[in-house]
């Protein structure tokens, strides 16, 4: 297991308010829960459980935003999960999040992804590099945007912030959430992801701002197919989106134009069996699409709520599926090609892999 936490890896599907330690999410709730805002004993056991169903995961979303929404809060997850991805080597890391308005907490969509940029700053245990595309417009003149203790300063993280769409947003919500990534550009911001519960909402609501975020540059990613949908997994594949998450409920006909457009599939295992999207790992389309060497990528979805590491996720690809560390390592590797940040950050990359790879051994 330890030479799976050294391995150096790429994580490109992890939501903010699903990476929370549960330690925090507990003390979170027992403040709320003294406030008399939320009953503890009643939340206690929701936070614990370990298995839930899709459906369930979105009920459990619910209770964490009531926790999370507020901008000191946000600020404290955000520095957590980033230390807590590179406590595990994770060398390169994609953050989604959904902008959110809460208006008694006098947050807007801009406020809550300011609030997100403090906790990158906050990061004490390890280097936050955003670098790269740094210009006039770039306010931080180093490549480091946080000051790490002297002990890490050795140790790096590239971070990138993804928007996310809720599904139960509207056109013009989704609209707000692509202007506002638009301006965040010179602040780490690289794509658009669409998530939330996908039997909530209709694909051509979402349309026209991920057709606007793409003719602007905008890279795409979109949960595809976590319930059967074939009109709307095919209207996702045909708008060409850089990578899909999940593509767990797939027919022939899905898969054929996936492989022939060979799009990056972010694959995130425990999700999927313990939310029972894939009924077991034997039958994941993991083993085919690796077998057709298509792009994919392991990644963690929400290590709070799965209680997951991507460490344990790459160990778990190996013993199911029969991969040496060997090609564990370049399945790692070959993540870079997929992620969202530019060829600088693509060249700093494969230079840390190759120096790795002699030590790993
Ligand atoms: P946030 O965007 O609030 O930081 O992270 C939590 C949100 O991510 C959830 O409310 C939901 O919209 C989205 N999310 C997290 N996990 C999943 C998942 O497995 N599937 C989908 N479709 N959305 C998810």
């Amino acid at each position: 297991a330890d030479w799976f936490v050294a391995l150096p890896k790429v994580e490109l599907h992890a939501h903010l308010n699903g990476s929370i330690r549960d330690s925090t999410l507990l003390e979170l709730a027992r403040d709320l829960g003294e406030k008399g805002i939320i009953v503890f004993s009643d939340v206690e056991p929701v936070i614990l459980k370990d298995d839930r169903s899709l459906l369930e995961v979105f009920k459990l979303f619910d209770l964490i935003h009531i926790l999370t929404t507020d901008h000191k809060t946000v600020t404290r997850i955000t520095k957590e999960v980033v230390e807590d991805f590179a406590a595990e080597n994770v060398v390169y890391l994609e953050i989604r999040t959904t902008p959110k308005t809460n208006n008694s907490k006098g947050m807007s969509k801009q406020s809550y992804m300011e609030a997100v940029l403090e906790g990158l700053k906050s990061v004490s245990t390890v280097a936050v590099v955003f670098s790269h595309g740094v210009n006039e417009k770039n306010p931080f003149n180093s490549d480091v945007i946080n000051n790490p203790s002297s002990e890490t300063q050795e140790k790096k993280i590239f971070v990138r912030l993804l928007l996310s769409i809720d599904r139960r947003e509207t056109t013009e919500a989704a609209m707000e959430t692509v202007k506002l990534a638009l301006d965040m550009r010179h602040l780490g911001v690289v794509g658009i992801d669409l998530s939330g519960n996908p039997v909530i909402g209709k694909w051509d609501t979402f349309l026209p701002a991920l057709e606007f975020a793409k003719t602007q540059g905008l890279s795409i990613t979109l949960h595809c197919g976590e319930v059967p949908n074939p009109e709307e997994i095919h209207a996702m594949l045909d708008f060409q989106p850089r990578r899909i998450g999940h593509a767990c409920c797939f027919g022939d006909g899905e898969w054929k134009k996936l492989k022939s457009l060979n799009i990056p599939v972010e694959i995130c295992l425990t999700s999927n069996i313990k939310t029972n999207t894939i009924s077991s790992l034997d039958i994941h389309h993991f083993a085919d699409l690796y077998k057709w060497k298509h792009p994919l990528v392991i990644c963690t979805d929400d290590f709070g709520v799965f209680s997951t590491t991507l460490s344990d996720e790459y160990n778990m690809a190996s013993s199911a599926f029969g991969l040496t560390k060997r090609d564990m390592f370049e399945l790692s590797r070959n993540a870079i090609d997929f992620i969202f940040a530019d060829d600088g950050v693509k060249r700093e990359l494969q230079e840390i892999f190759a120096s790795t790879e002699r030590k790993l051994g």
